[in-house]
């Protein structure tokens, strides 16, 4: 239970972080009157960047780094704990015990946000679909009404908070580490989507039932009245609000769906067909879902008829998500370094329409890698492996493949290496695709970074190539 005002309160923030939540907690709860302290496993030459955003503001706050000392918890009244932390950690349990309310970014923001809010969660495709969303609104509601996107996104809405009015509209892309956090919080969105869901980030959850159970905590405590996106596949869901179901094919059930280039919309109050033209952006039918999610979503805020094409039409999708980066000397260069799970992976892979060489692997999330590897030689013949699953992809890519089937497999020990392999391994016309399907944790500080690296190196090849010819 969060106490009413923050003022004078002992507030110690469990994980400053690199991706801004923690930075923003602490900003939010100084500027609200608490007396905050910061602790973190990492030094403060790792924090540097965030460090220094909470300089720049002056904030006022003491800083326990390289470690979480009994000093940085004596005073604590309410502790702010990081995402990542995992649950039943010791230190988090002592202050539960104690008395200390335990709390996170996200219900600091969800506990004071007065607008209407579409939340999203799934295994893939919650940031492409949150970004839809927006783009559909902007097209669909009035424009006095604000919006606003954050969340796991990558963007904490916590600074928003004083400016955001109960006409606006916030979307909120929920990670299932967030979720947890909100487990008896009551959190309850108006509008819940789940894109999907395969197993992910088991070293993080004890096993897939407690992920599942995570991610339900999205739509646990709606009221009938209160909408719910789910894909038509998704069976064992508890229901409470009214249901709209989106796929690639028609079931005849109120929802979207996208069937041979058209759009089916139905619900109580509206039923239309009409076809869609997409750009490249969209390319895939894991996109085409996505673009379904969004609709149904959108449908929910505004029961009359969408106008779709323009926002579809100007899609431009997101940085690391099948992006093209470079192109020259007849090969492309496609960045889809936020493919974290094996499912997207196989997303991209049966997306492309020329040849391929497949740059994947990198850090162990507890997930079975192996159905991944036996499905390679289906899309490519050339596989290039990276990072701490390099062993298990090559072998399960080498075990998939018949007598018949060629199958070229390299493991590799730092990226430099692997991108050259990869080009090495190219015939004018392939794509190499980053396409890891797996977090970037082991080589790189973020999946961004990993992206930055391909994309710089392909530039510096397309650059050497045009010095030779
Ligand atoms: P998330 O926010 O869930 O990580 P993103 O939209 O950021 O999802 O996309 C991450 C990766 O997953 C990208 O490689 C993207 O191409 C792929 N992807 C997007 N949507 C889907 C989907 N519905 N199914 C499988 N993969 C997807």
């Amino acid at each position: 239970m969060l106490p009413r005002s923050y003022e004078d309160k002992h507030v110690t923030i469990m994980g400053l972080g690199r991706l801004g939540g923690g930075v923003a907690a602490a900003r939010y709860l100084a500027s609200q009157g608490a007396h905050v302290v910061v602790t973190d496993l990492r030094s403060s030459h790792e924090l540097d960047a965030s460090l220094r955003q909470l300089n720049d503001d002056g904030c006022d706050l003491t800083c326990y780094l390289g470690g979480h000392p009994d000093a940085a918890f004596e005073k604590c009244e309410l502790l702010v704990v990081n995402p990542a932390v995992r649950p039943g950690n010791k230190i988090v349990e002592r202050c539960r015990n104690r008395g200390v309310a335990i709390t996170s970014e996200i219900e600091l923001f969800v506990a004071r946000n007065p607008a209407f809010t579409i939340a999203v969660t799934g295994s893939n495709g919650k940031s492409t679909t949150c970004q839809l969303i927006y783009d559909l609104l902007r097209e669909n509601i009035d424009p006095a009404r604000g919006i606003r996107v954050g969340g796991n996104i990558g963007q904490s809405l916590l600074p928003d908070l004083p400016s955001i009015r109960s006409e606006d509209i916030v979307v909120l892309e929920l990670s299932s580490f967030q979720l947890h956090q909100l487990e008896d919080t009551g959190i309850c969105p108006d509008v819940a989507v789940i894109t999907g869901l395969s197993p992910n980030h088991l070293d993080w959850h004890p096993d897939l039932e407690h992920y599942v159970s995570a991610k339900q905590v999205i739509s646990a405590s709606q009221k009938a009245t209160d909408g719910v996106v789910l894909p038509d596949d998704l069976n064992d869901w508890p229901i409470r609000g009214r249901c709209l179901r989106f796929g690639l094919s028609d079931s005849g059930e109120d929802g979207v769906f996208i069937e041979d280039g058209a759009i089916v919309i139905r619900t109580d109050d509206v039923e239309s067909a009409e076809r869609l033209s997409v750009n490249s952006t969209l390319q895939g039918d894991h996109n085409l879902k996505n673009l379904a999610a969004a609709v149904a979503a959108v449908q929910l805020v505004v029961n009359d008829t969408l106008q779709l094409q323009p926002a579809i039409q100007h899609f431009g999708g997101l940085p690391h998500r099948m992006r093209t980066v470079a192109q020259c000397h007849g090969r492309r260069f496609v960045d889809d370094s936020a493919s974290t799970t094996p499912e997207s992976t196989i997303a991209a892979l049966k997306s492309l329409s020329s040849g391929c060489v497949l740059i994947a692997g990198g850090g162990d999330k507890g997930v079975d890698l192996v159905p991944l590897g036996k499905q390679i030689h289906r899309y490519t013949d050339r596989l290039v492996a990276i990072g701490a699953t390099a062993a298990v992809l090559t072998e399960s890519a080498m075990a998939g493949v018949s007598e018949e089937q060629e199958l070229t497999a390299i493991k590799t020990t730092n990226f430099v290496t692997a991108f050259e392999h990869a080009v090495e391994l190219t015939r004018p016309g392939d794509i190499v695709l980053l396409s890891p399907g797996c977090s970037s944790h082991d080589w790189f500080p973020d999946f961004q970074e990993r992206g930055r690296a391909f994309a710089r190196l392909a530039g510096e090849w397309c650059e050497a190539q045009k010095k030779i010819r």
